[in-house]
């Protein structure tokens, strides 16, 4: 039979292969992919519906009005944002603007798992730096790079983890990674930080033209479904090499609209930052009283370990039982943990009964 397409994708796994949705019933509180259960601004959901008239119009493939929003949201240069479908997109084009086949791509251990899967895709070696705890090392990571590296990529918050970079770990990232190296940070959740003594990178920009920071309308704004990031860099060839790379029409019309007006209400997105913070404290509380193992997240989920992979997997098949599902982490290698997200009131509370319930079963 012919074979079709490259060998080297061939060992590419697909993403979902870490998430079997098993297990009879029905899911009532779905925990499993960092969604903003309380959705979105409803500004975005009116502009998406007025953007119903005008389906038959092509976008603005210049993300024009979409850019000088996000530019006086977070008072950056808008001829400095790249929009693209999506983090996921910006990830992808990045890695193909810098990396070629047989080249290094660096970040730290139980990353994202989009940089090493976008590394695989186009043949690049994916390089996982030691953490400590689970907490990124700057020193690990600066110890691994060699002359092949051509990028370097950090989530912080990092998924599935929640571990964040403080500034100053960031700050001595920036400086010491060689200039010709583009760093990127993805900060998917940097809303959802309440450290002080976190950045989000934007504040670096002017200073290292290497850094490249990545954000996303899926995660605190809601928007999931519409596909919608952005990145911005202090180097304009980098941008200038992005708009060369990305599809002519990445970001649909509505999706453009729903996240311009999403940006205009400011209350939406602070309300879910209180709320996780508040339901984020109460769940790694009760996952705490049960003995269990709870990472310092700044997302809108937590890290539990459990004691080994069977019990994590007796506790993700008691929480399905009772209608929550969980992320399982086997294709992280973390398999003896789960990622629960943050939920509206009535998803969290489900939770906790149900986490308190197995650990009086499993005593
Ligand atoms: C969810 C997530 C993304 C992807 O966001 P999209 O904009 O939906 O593609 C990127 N990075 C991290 C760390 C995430 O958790």
């Amino acid at each position: 039979m012919a074979e079709w397409y490259r060998q080297s994708l061939r060992d590419v796994p697909h993403y979902l292969t870490g998430i079997q949705h098993s297990g009879d019933g029905a899911v009532i509180a779905d925990l499993s992919l960092n969604e903003n259960r309380l959705g979105p601004s409803e500004r975005a959901v009116r502009a998406f519906g007025e953007a119903g008239s005008t389906l038959w119009r092509y976008p603005d493939g210049s993300h024009r009005l979409l850019k000088e929003a996000i530019a006086d949201r977070f008072g950056v240069d808008p001829k400095l944002i790249a929009c693209g479908a999506g983090a996921d997109e910006l990830i992808t084009l990045l890695t193909r603007l810098f990396v070629s086949p047989g080249d290094e791509v660096l970040f730290p251990e139980f990353s994202f798992i989009m940089f090493s899967l976008n590394a695989r895709q186009i043949g690049a070696m994916p390089i996982a730096a030691r953490v400590d705890g689970l907490v990124p090392s700057v020193d690990s990571l600066l110890e691994r790079i060699t002359e092949r590296t051509r990028a370097v990529f950090i989530a912080s918050p990092n998924n599935p983890t929640g571990a964040y970079l403080t500034r100053g770990d960031l700050r001595r990232l920036a400086r010491d990674v060689p200039s010709d190296i583009p760093l990127i940070v993805d900060g998917a959740y940097a809303e959802y930080v309440d450290g002080r003594d976190y950045s989000d990178g934007l504040d670096l920009l002017d200073e290292f033209p290497n850094l490249v920071v990545l954000r996303t309308f899926s995660k605190v704004y809601g928007l999931a479904s519409l596909r919608i990031g952005w990145c911005c860099t202090g180097s304009g060839t980098i941008i200038d090499g992005l708009e060369r790379l990305r599809g002519p029409y990445n970001i649909s019309g509505p999706a453009q609209a729903a996240a311009i007006a999403a940006l205009g209400d400011e209350s939406h997105a602070s309300g879910s930052c209180l709320h996780n913070r508040e339901w984020r404290d109460r769940v790694a509380s009760t996952v705490i009283e049960m003995g269990l193992h709870c990472a310092p997240s700044g997302g809108n989920f937590i890290l539990t370990r459990f004691p080994d992979r069977e019990t994590a997997q007796l506790a993700y098949q008691h929480l399905r039982g009772h209608g929550v599902l969980t992320r399982r982490l086997n294709d992280y290698d973390l398999p003896q943990c789960l990622r629960i997200t943050i939920g509206a009131v009535a998803d969290n509370e489900l939770l906790i009964k149900a986490l308190r319930e197995f650990a009086l079963a499993s005593h």
